[in-house]
């Protein structure tokens, strides 16, 4: 057999074969042969000192013989390899490859068959010289070695057969070269020692790795019931329970809260188990199955004490021969994750603010109180509340004091509202109540006793606050109705409420989803109109105060509504800035109007209106500095007007936008002056070239004296802040007198002209001769039918020349 099929044979049925049988794992195999060379190595001092007595005991023997030098020389030789094995042992234990497990069983399989070598030569050198003593003293000694080689070694059973091979190969050899008869029976004797230590060693290290592997099991186990039970002690919130027949506690677990002393003190052992809940549905639950000695699981009960802890509770029955002998069962503490479930139920629910029931939550009360409301209590009714100036609160005094203001309106509607009636906040500054009065004469008591409430000043952090609401209101029908639909009526009537007056309220009438329907079609018919270029720039003339001429136009969109007719922007422009649509009108706008800027008489300015929401789009500033590049017009003939509102959100950013703009070289105009809020502070905060009195103020000049006492303020205020300012909305030679002698400059409105296209107002305008040929050119015409005005030209006139 050469050394290689030598190795298959001794690998195939000793480790290897192991492992197959087994099954083991590449891990734990190698934590096997880790094991394999610990053991041996616990022998290794016995190894070298047995192997040194045997060969001290041959060279007693055999030293003085015939063959004593070839004995010296083979004791010397081994003993040098054997030193050698040892010492290259040690070194490579220190080095690096220590851990190389396989490298380490492989040197000692290779030692160890070197060393049975050495051995393996001893009968074929001593058997021929020795005589019938040393004969059987030698075969003693390689009996004893074999053996002992695998007791040592065993537990590398590729090691123990690379020694024990070839010393029976060569006593086989040594026995056979004999030519006595008797050797035949020592050779089987010598065959029966091979095969018993071949299949003993093997049987030994198949249970060495059996035990190993149970140990290492063993091991992990205790480990992870450890971590189990410690995870257990830190999370402990199960316990175990245990009932007499009687449904009486065995044992008490500490799960009430108690203390460990009150408990020790005050055992609730013999106590009633049922007793220990707080009696409810699933107590009761849990007492049936008692009774009925079925199993229970997972029953979610109250306890009973102060502490009030949530227990989740399984048990089931225990019977010894048939007979009932109590419950035992598992408690578990579920307070914590009741609580957190309670919570997110009741955020899911409410508004975090006020605590109010939220927009849902509103829902699913009203569809309960639409199939159980008996009727006869009076008539329910929605009211839906929108807060007037919540939003410029909120801008200006910042959002802490806002949703103190929110609170207080929350405290004031459930301070209002019946036992049965039901406050909700449904969004920002909207609130709904559902209620019910008797008659409809105290239905509106009612509306206006509350917007009266609401009304009353708020005070927060020393501050007096005004807040105001508007309501839509939507009485129920009696019987089952349709809450979704509800909600939505009592929205319209609100949104009417508000478009009529802030701070009123209206009754929800089905003309008014008529309206609605209206106003969605048309909302859906605008981004067609955007597409199919349905829009037309009217221009509404403004004349000088002094002159009466023309000097600027206004530019109004229309929308020309293939089936409506000419649409003014009050019926569309909301929705464009709801959807978003509006920066692509307002851009197209703007193009337009600078374009036709460009066939104008270059003394009259244009002023075009624009948006909140495009001052916020990035695409205002590049759009205006294009239309004027491709248009070559003067920036200071354009005038961008804007309203207040456009100040109260963002002002920083929107002042910055403005300044913008500014440095372009367009002139900015505050529209509609006097209608927002604080108008005075936005006049100081931005240099604004203009500002237009609004025409609610213009209309009463002739006979009101408030309206003439706040035009009047306001044209000395702009003079001292050295702006211009235009009155609007002029419709009589009256109030165009009032404004000319309180020094207003420009005046617009019906009285000149309504707003038309601008071919149509050949008349009146100006226009650039070489950009338009056609164009009436050089003269002004003044309103040819209009006497006063000829008069005040007249009069303008003799001023001047005076
Ligand atoms: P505004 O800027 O205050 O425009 C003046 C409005 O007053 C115009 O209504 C005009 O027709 C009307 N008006 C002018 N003189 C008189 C008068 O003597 N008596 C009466 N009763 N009304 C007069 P219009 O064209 O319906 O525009 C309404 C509003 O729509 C404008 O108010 C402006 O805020 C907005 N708007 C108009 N065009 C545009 C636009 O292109 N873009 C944007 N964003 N808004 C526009
Ligand atoms: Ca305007
Ligand atoms: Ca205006």
């Amino acid at each position: 057999m050469n050394s290689g099929r030598l190795k298959g044979f001794l690998t195939s049925f000793t480790s290897k074969s192991t492992v197959r049988e087994l099954s083991l794992t590449p891990e734990q195999s190698e934590r096997l042969q880790e094991s394999q060379l610990d053991s041996v190595s616990d022998f290794s001092t016995i190894i070298v000192m047995a192997g040194l007595l045997n060969t001290l005991v041959i060279m007693l023997m055999f030293g003085g013989g015939p063959l004593g030098n070839l004995f010296s020389f083979w004791a010397i030789s081994q003993c040098a390899v054997m030193g050698y094995i040892i010492v290259s042992r040690v070194r490579k234990a220190n080095s690096d490859l220590q851990n190389d497990v396989e490298g380490r069983t492989k040197r000692y399989v290779r030692g160890a068959t070197v060393i049975g070598f050495f051995w393996a030569v001893i009968p074929l050198m001593a058997f021929p010289v020795g005589d019938d003593v040393q004969f059987a003293a030698t075969g003693i000694i390689l009996t004893a070695t074999m053996f002992g080689g695998v007791l040592l070694i065993g537990r590398i059973p590729d090691a123990a057969m690379g020694f024990v091979l070839p010393i029976l190969c060569g006593t086989l050899a040594a026995l056979q070269l004999q030519q006595d008869p008797r050797n035949g029976l020592l050779s089987v004797l010598t065959l029966v020692y091979g095969g018993v230590l071949y299949f003993g060693a093997r049987l030994a290290y198949t249970q060495f790795a059996r035990q190993k592997l149970s140990q290492e099991a063993l091991e992990e186990q205790t480990q992870v019931i450890g971590l189990l039970l410690k995870d257990f002690e830190e999370n402990a919130s199960d316990t175990l329970w245990q009932t007499d027949i009687d449904g009486r506690f065995a044992a008490m677990p500490d799960l009430f809260g108690t203390s460990p002393q009150t408990q020790a003190e005050n055992s609730n052992v013999g106590k009633s188990f049922i007793d220990t809940f707080k009696p409810d549905e699933a107590s009761t639950l849990l007492s049936q199955h008692m009774r009925a000695q079925l199993p229970f699981k997972d029953v979610v009960v109250r306890s009973n004490n102060e502490t009030k802890r949530w227990l989740s509770v399984t048990g089931k029955p225990v019977f010894e021969g048939g007979i009932f002998q109590g419950y035992r069962g598992v408690l578990s503490d579920v307070t914590q994750a009741r609580e957190t479930e309670e919570r997110v139920m009741f955020m899911a629910h409410h508004d975090e603010l006020t605590g109010l029931p939220n927009r849902n939550q509103f829902t699913t009360e009203l569809n309960t109180l639409s199939k159980d409301k008996s009727d006869g209590v009076g008539d329910w009714f929605i009211v839906w509340l929108d807060l007037d100036r919540f939003k410029w609160i909120n801008d200006t005094m910042g959002h802490d004091l806002g949703d103190r203001v929110l609170e207080a309106v929350a405290g004031r509607l459930l301070d209002y509202v019946s036992q049965q009636g039901i406050v909700a906040r449904i969004s920002g500054d909207e609130f709904a109540i559902v209620d019910h009065t008797e008659d409809y004469r105290t239905l509106q008591e009612y509306v206006e006793n509350l917007l009266s409430a609401l009304s009353e000043p708020y005070s927060i952090w020393g501050n007096k606050l005004n807040c105001r609401a508007s309501a839509g209101v939507k009485v129920l029908p009696s019987g089952y109705f349709d809450v979704n639909k509800a909600l939505k009526q009592a929205d319209t009537a609100l949104n009417d409420a508000k478009s009529r007056e802030r701070g009123s309220w209206c009754l929800f009438d089905h003309r008014m989803e008529d309206q609605i329907r209206a106003e969605h079609q048309l909302e859906g018919d605008l981004q067609k109109a955007v597409e199919n270029n349905e829009f037309r720039l009217f221009f509404q003339p403004i004349m000088s105060a002094e002159t009466r001429e023309v000097v600027a136009c206004e530019t109004l969109l229309r929308w020309e509504h293939p089936q409506r007719g000419l649409l003014t922007p009050d019926m569309f422009i909301q929705f464009a800035e709801e959807n978003g649509l509006i920066t692509r009108i307002g851009s197209w706008t703007i193009r337009n109007a600078i374009e036709k800027a460009a066939t104008l008489h270059p003394s009259i300015r244009v002023a075009i209106n624009v948006s909140p929401l495009q001052i916020h789009s990035d695409g205002l500033v590049p759009t205006v500095v294009n239309a004027l590049a491709q248009s070559g017009v003067d920036p200071a003939r354009i005038e961008l007007e804007i309203t207040e509102s456009v100040m109260i959100s963002d002002t920083e950013f929107t002042m910055e936008r403005l300044l913008q703009l500014k440095e372009i070289g367009v002139r900015i105009v505050l529209d509609d002056f006097g209608t927002g809020f604080s108008s005075l502070s936005y006049l100081r905060q931005f240099p604004f070239d203009k500002l237009k009195i609004d025409r609610c103020f213009i209309e009463g000049v002739e006979t009101d004296p408030d309206s003439q006492a706040i035009t009047r303020a306001t044209l000395s205020l702009a003079r001292a802040l050295k702006i211009r300012c235009t009155g609007e909305g002029v419709e009589t030679p009256g109030q165009a007198d009032f404004l000319q002698e309180n020094g207003c400059d420009e005046l617009q409105g019906f009285m000149f002209s309504r707003p038309q296209p601008l071919e149509n107002l050949g008349h009146l305008i100006q226009f650039n001769s070489d950009a338009d040929e056609t164009a009436n050119q050089d003269v002004v015409v003044p309103l040819a039918d209009n006497d006063a005005t000829k008069r005040r030209k007249a009069r303008s006139k003799s001023t001047r020349s005076a």
